[in-house]
């Protein structure tokens, strides 16, 4: 009988798996299921869409054909509520009993909502699905004022997407600057400025303290953490995700805040795998369990766990998970990109080069990790193969904040 694949979640690391698991095993039965009511979708871009920039139809990575051509049972609108793992059953919430040799859990996260008065009122919206996209896009084209919470990678998503909507917005922050953990003054003050200049007023030590309503309980107000008021008819709020792992609860699949898994993805659990944003995985680079959240490193975890599922000697033919992760944006005139882990490290440099180019490292144990770069992106490459490399660089910070270096300039073995 022919080995069955079950993959939840038909995100970017469920896809990829699939993808995978269908190259490497003709003959397998692969069935993918997901809680939407659409496959892949690029949810990279749906922030265009919501932008009103983009249509549609550019968006959606794979239609229903594309799972029909590769014998992939997809099913759409199925939420999996339960898994008996020794039984090696997936339950769903029409009370189906999917049967596996193998499971890929890949069901990523969900927006958290704000522990505050009214923050589930109607015009306080989340972003995580292309169905969200399309209430934001909806809704911010009448929209006349707005507050955005969360001042991180999809906070400054939903302060474009106002920006681009023509709403009057404040971007209310809890502490002096946008993405506090990863930029300095310095570097958040050209955000700070970029916002300003699309007609986004950034405030500083504030957040939301609780939200007031009309008699139809659609947000009208935000009353911030300092106490002013923000008439606000549009509400974006990006401050974490919860992981989608309820339906794991009764079973000893490890967990800690997300599933924790190997290099190959496995968890400890017998044929459960895990892979993409859901994932406590361990890093091989810094020898160390670690968590992203970005497309490349979900891509690229699905398409690890898809091998390592129908492999027979996984260590022996499988290449471990190794990535270096790159997120950017392009809301503004220059670019901006952070790359491996720019939040973490023991010691930091940065420099500034103009109003609009700004760099800053991060290293731990004298290697470089991370860091984030405005303006100017060329040494991203070089910056990657050091991290990749696991080479002893943080004395050579002058060389590396150079504008422009060559990885010869650097006394290093890679
Ligand atoms: C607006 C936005 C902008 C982004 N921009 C960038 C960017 O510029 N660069 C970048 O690198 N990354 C970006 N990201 C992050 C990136 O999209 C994610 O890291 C990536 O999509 C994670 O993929 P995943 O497959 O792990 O999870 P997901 O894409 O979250 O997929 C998980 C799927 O599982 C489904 N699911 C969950 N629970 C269940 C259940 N019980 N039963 C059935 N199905 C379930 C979910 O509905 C979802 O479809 C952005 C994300 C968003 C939302």
């Amino acid at each position: 009988m022919s080995e069955s694949f079950v993959i939840i979640g038909d995100g970017v690391a469920g896809s990829s798996a699939a993808e995978t698991i269908r190259e490497r095993a003709p003959e397998a039965d692969v069935t993918v299921v997901t809680d939407e009511g659409e496959a892949l979708y690029n949810r990279i871009l749906i922030k265009e869409f919501a932008k009103g920039k983009l249509p549609e139809a550019p968006i959606s990575i794979h239609d229903e054909s594309w799972y029909d051509e590769r014998d992939i049972d997809l099913q759409l609108n199925t939420l999996v509520t339960g898994v008996d793992v020794d039984g090696h059953v997936v339950h769903t919430h029409e009370g189906d009993d999917l049967e596996y040799d193998k499971l890929l859990v890949a069901t990523g996260g969900t927006p958290t909502q704000l522990p505050v008065e009214n923050s589930d009122s109607e015009g306080i919206h989340h972003f995580w699905t292309f169905e969200d996209a399309r209430h934001i896009r909806e809704h911010a084209e009448d929209a006349d004022e707005g507050a955005i919470v969360g001042a991180g990678l999809l906070g400054i998503d939903l302060a474009a997407i106002c920006a681009a909507q023509d709403i009057d917005a404040k971007y209310l922050m809890r502490g002096d600057r946008w993405w506090r953990y990863a930029l300095s003054e310095d570097g958040a003050e050209i955000i700070h400025d970029a916002l300003a200049e699309k007609g986004i007023e950034p405030v500083f030590d504030s957040g939301a303290s609780r939200f007031e309503t009309d008699d139809d309980g659609h947000v009208v107000a935000t009353i911030g953490g300092n106490g002013e008021r923000y008439e606000s008819d549009f509400v974006g709020v990006a401050i974490g995700l919860n992981f989608n792992v309820e339906f794991l609860q009764d079973t000893d699949v490890e967990m800690d805040d997300g599933i924790v898994v190997d290099e190959y993805m496995r968890t400890g659990a017998e044929d459960v795998f895990a892979a993409g944003d859901i994932t406590q995985f361990y890093d091989t680079i810094r020898d160390t369990r670690a968590q992203n959240g970005s497309w490349g490193s979900a891509k690229q975890q699905g398409s690890v766990a898809g091998h390592a599922m129908v492999a027979d000697d996984v260590e022996d033919s499988v290449d471990e998970f190794r990535w270096v992760s790159s997120y950017s944006i392009t809301h503004f005139d220059f670019p901006f990109l952070s790359f491996g882990f720019p939040t973490d490290g023991d010691e930091h440099v940065e420099r500034k080069y103009s109003e609009t180019e700004w760099r800053r490292l991060a290293f731990e144990d004298g290697k470089l990790i991370g860091g984030v770069l405005i303006g100017n992106l060329a040494p991203q490459s070089k910056y990657k193969q050091l991290i990749r490399g696991e080479a002893d660089v943080a004395d050579q910070s002058d060389v590396l904040l150079q504008e422009n270096f060559e990885l010869e300039e650097l006394d290093v073995d890679l």
